[in-house]
């Protein structure tokens, strides 16, 4: 490629929002066969909203929420805000949660008065070693449903279900099609539960499944792939997508994402959503083939 052309292609995809940020970029997109995705915020809204909440017997509905509310109003997880906010509109009053603590991809863990309570997936209560077998054939069932199931423990005893539910973007869908219509492999990487992954790739085609990561095993999820499937363009938009973006043949990040992700990335997407990733491999094949 003559750097002219890369020039008038990279101008051109600035045009239709997609920023090469190097121009080799654009000859590495040409020959991507997979496409390796984040699902939160880049498949779906990253707008989750509480869908299920059930108590142990016994166990007061609305204090249980709020006491679960308290210690997510610390945490910047989308999934907290779907709790605070569903606790807001049952107009509860929060409890005073102290020491509280995140625990990256799993949950959060604070002190109200003199319990400890944990909030977050099945694998932070095995963790603890909290019994979840009360819960376990509904969770189940709410993630077949793509509904992400989490569970809350005062002093390791699990008292509640919850589940949230995260719209898929209404651009997802074409996006994926015609990504495959290219020959293009689609491969979903998560953080979040199994079936609910599972349940959402079905939805959308998508033809592999990484499920239940924690952050740093997105960038070693993306090395294996590398090691199959080479020429791999890994999309995301969160901080915890920043390592994997580094290590993808092409790094593409949604331009709605955190700034991190930007950074990290080779390509940016000011659409903020796949339809971008099309319009990207479909430019970088109109450039390189103006260069032959
Ligand atoms: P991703 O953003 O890829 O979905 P994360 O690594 O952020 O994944 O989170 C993985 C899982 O950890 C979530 O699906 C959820 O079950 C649990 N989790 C993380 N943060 C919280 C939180 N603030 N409250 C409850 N559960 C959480
Ligand atoms: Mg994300």
């Amino acid at each position: 490629a003559t750097p002219t052309s890369i020039m008038v292609g990279t101008g051109r995809a600035a045009q239709a929002g997609v920023l090469f940020r190097k121009g080799d970029s654009l000859q590495a997109l040409r020959d991507v066969k997979v496409v390796a995705v984040d699902k939160t915020g880049t498949l779906t809204k990253g707008a989750p909203e509480l869908t299920d909440f059930v108590c142990a017997s016994g166990e007061n509905q609305d204090q249980t929420l709020a006491a679960i509310a308290a210690l997510e109003n610390y945490s910047e997880h989308p999934i907290a805000q779907a709790i605070v906010s569903a606790a807001k509109d049952k107009h509860v009053t929060l409890p005073k949660a102290e020491q509280f603590e995140s625990l990256t991809g799993l949950g959060v863990t604070a002190q109200i008065g003199a319990d400890q309570w944990h909030v977050g997936a099945d694998r932070l209560m095995t963790q603890l070693g909290a019994d979840l077998s009360a819960f376990t054939e509904q969770a189940q069932t709410l993630a077949q449903e793509g509904k992400t199931p989490m569970y809350a423990a005062r002093n390791k005893q699990v008292i509640a279900l919850l589940a949230v539910a995260d719209p898929i973007k209404e651009t997802t869908p074409r996006a994926i099609e015609q990504l495959h219509a290219r020959g293009i492999k689609v491969v979903m990487i998560t953080g979040d539960n199994r079936h609910t992954a599972h349940a959402i790739a079905r939805r959308l085609n998508i033809d592999e499944v990484v499920a239940e990561v924690m952050p740093e095993g997105k960038v070693q999820a993306v090395q294996a792939l590398r090691e199959t499937h080479q020429h791999l363009a890994y999309v995301g938009d969160g901080i915890n997508d920043a390592p994997a973006l580094a290590v993808a043949d092409v790094g593409i990040a949604i331009g709605t994402g955190t700034d991190i992700a930007i950074e990290a990335a080779d390509v940016v997407l000011m659409s903020g959503d796949m339809q971008g990733v099309v319009t990207a491999i479909a430019l970088s094949h109109a450039t390189m083939r103006n260069i032959r």
